[in-house]
């Protein structure tokens, strides 16, 4: 292999996991190679994730407020609000081509060499490019992401029955669309094409939408979703579809019941699966676990040596911040440094309205695994805030150690809990306490207050709520 050719690094996967690694390496001056198959880098998370479903949640926030809720503010709008979803898309598109722009733009700059096609392994450090032997590595990082998962009774054709890959860019708004699996990206699909006007129908398998919230978090965004015409269907089953009277159905069981529920758009939104399609695992002797993950130990370290994983075809949440920081620790490690991610504290937010932000462990988590736990709430109907700004909706709950009053987990229900949940973060990666969080001082009036009140409700102090 030619000079050219050879590198410290090569990289297979230009998501967020992918392009972070490259960047880190490059910073910390190890010759590094970067292949991806898609024209733009960026993965799933610039593509197809979380940037174009925040652009329509953003677009479809600002078309609801103006068709049902300018008036109740004093706008008035003459004329009737009407849609135009060419331009909403066009805007989407707009903003996923900046992003991937300036990843591309990022890339060159620090002098990555970039491979645009199928990478493959092909053992001893080499790499194939769409079949043709193209580089080889001292060091290579895989990541190359996720793929949707199918229901196997009810096939995707990508007209009808949909992924989020055409979720995002219908040409339409369908009259009746049903969401199967209440997870963040089904709960943000449904929302965006609910405030443009489809009759949403969610179906969960589970007893509470949101899995991995608390109860009380779950309920509460159930009862919001219900004020904004969003059915929700907890337990129930899908089993397929039928005709009824002419027109498509999906049918799940339901306590002993059947439920029929008309359908002109399926959304399959049950999960994502570790997408690792011809990348030569076996040449290099990495076998997949038995769902797909690759394994690896603290330091991304795979079976095979000089192979490394990180984001979402391994063990952890499939996130994009996740798969970022880990990116960056892989590429320290190889550099010689300490690279280090802290799992306890990656949070996880649902961009619905409210949103939805968690971090740590529940309270449900904190029962099960025996810790003894004292629980701080703050609702934000009490949140000056909240109500100057018709957001009062949600609630913030922090769970701290009984013993030490450190805390170990936030839940927040608001409108902007993304943002919010940083604070939780913070400190608990500083080993914070309950304590430390109430007696920080907050600005006001801020919807953050309610998380300084969550802190001193842990010790039965919050100042606004009895
Ligand atoms: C609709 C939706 C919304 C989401 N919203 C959020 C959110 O709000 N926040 C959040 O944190 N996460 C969100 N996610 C999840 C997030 O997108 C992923 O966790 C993240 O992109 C994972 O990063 P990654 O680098 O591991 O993989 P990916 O982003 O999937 O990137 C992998 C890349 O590898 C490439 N690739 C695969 N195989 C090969 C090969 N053999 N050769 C060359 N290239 C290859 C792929 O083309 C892809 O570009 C969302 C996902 C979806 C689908």
């Amino acid at each position: 292999m030619s000079d050219s050719s050879t590198f410290d690094v090569a990289i297979i996967g230009g998501g967020p996991g992918g392009y972070v690694a490259a960047i880190r390496c490059a910073q910390l001056g190890l010759k590094t190679a970067l292949v991806e198959k898609r024209a733009a880098l960026g993965g799933t998370c610039l593509n197809i994730g979380c940037i174009p479903s925040k652009a329509l949640l953003h677009t479809s926030e600002q078309f609801h407020f103006a068709a049902h809720q300018a008036a109740a503010s004093g706008v008035e709008i003459e004329g009737k609000v009407s849609l135009n979803l060419e331009t909403v898309m066009a805007k989407k598109d707009k903003v996923v081509t900046q992003l991937t722009g300036g990843v591309d733009m990022l890339v060159k700059k620090r002098g990555i060499t970039r491979f645009n096609g199928h990478g493959t392994l092909l053992g001893d450090g080499k790499i194939a490019v769409d079949e043709k032997e193209a580089l080889s590595a001292k060091h290579i990082i895989l990541a190359t992401g996720s793929a949707v998962v199918d229901l196997p009774f009810l096939p995707q054709d990508g007209e009808t029955v949909v992924s989020s890959d055409q979720a995002i860019a219908f040409d339409s708004v369908p009259e009746n669309l049903v969401v199967i699996g209440a997870g963040a990206i089904g709960l943000e699909l449904g929302s965006v094409w609910a405030r443009y006007g489809s009759k949403v129908t969610v179906l969960e398998f589970l007893p509470n939408i949101a899995a991995g919230c608390d109860t009380d978090v779950s309920k509460l965004l159930e009862r919001c979703f219900k004020k904004q015409g969003i059915k929700i269907y907890t337990d129930a089953k899908v089993t397929g579809t039928k005709e009824i009277d002419g027109k498509l159905n999906v049918v799940a069981e339901r306590k002993g019941k059947e439920l029929a529920v008309p359908a002109d758009k399926i959304l399959v939104a049950v999960g994502r699966k570790p997408y690792t399609d011809k990348l030569g695992l076996d040449t290099v002797g990495i076998t997949p676990d038995k769902r797909g993950f690759i394994e690896i130990d603290d330091h991304f370290k795979t079976s095979a040596a000089g192979v490394y994983a990180i984001g979402d075809i391994v063990r952890g949440p499939m996130l994009a911040h996740k798969a970022e920081e880990e990116g960056v620790a892989i590429a320290e490690l190889l550099a010689g440094k300490a690279g280090h991610v802290n799992y306890d504290v990656i949070p996880n937010v649902i961009y619905t309205e409210p949103e939805v932000a968690g971090v740590g462990i529940t309270e449900a988590q904190a029962k099960e695994k025996g810790i003894a736990i004292k629980v701080g709430k703050f609702p934000l109907q009490a949140n000056g805030r909240a109500i100057a700004s018709d957001a009062t909706d949600g609630m913030v709950k922090i769970i701290a150690c009984a013993e030490t009053d450190k805390i170990l987990g936030g839940q927040i229900v608001a409108k902007g809990a993304s943002e919010m949940i940083s604070e939780i973060v913070t400190h608990m990666e500083y080993g914070g306490s309950a304590e430390d969080l109430g007696r920080t001082v907050h600005a006001h009036p801020t919807i953050s207050e309610a998380i300084k009140e969550a802190g001193l409700a842990v010790d039965g102090a919050a100042i606004h709520s009895l």
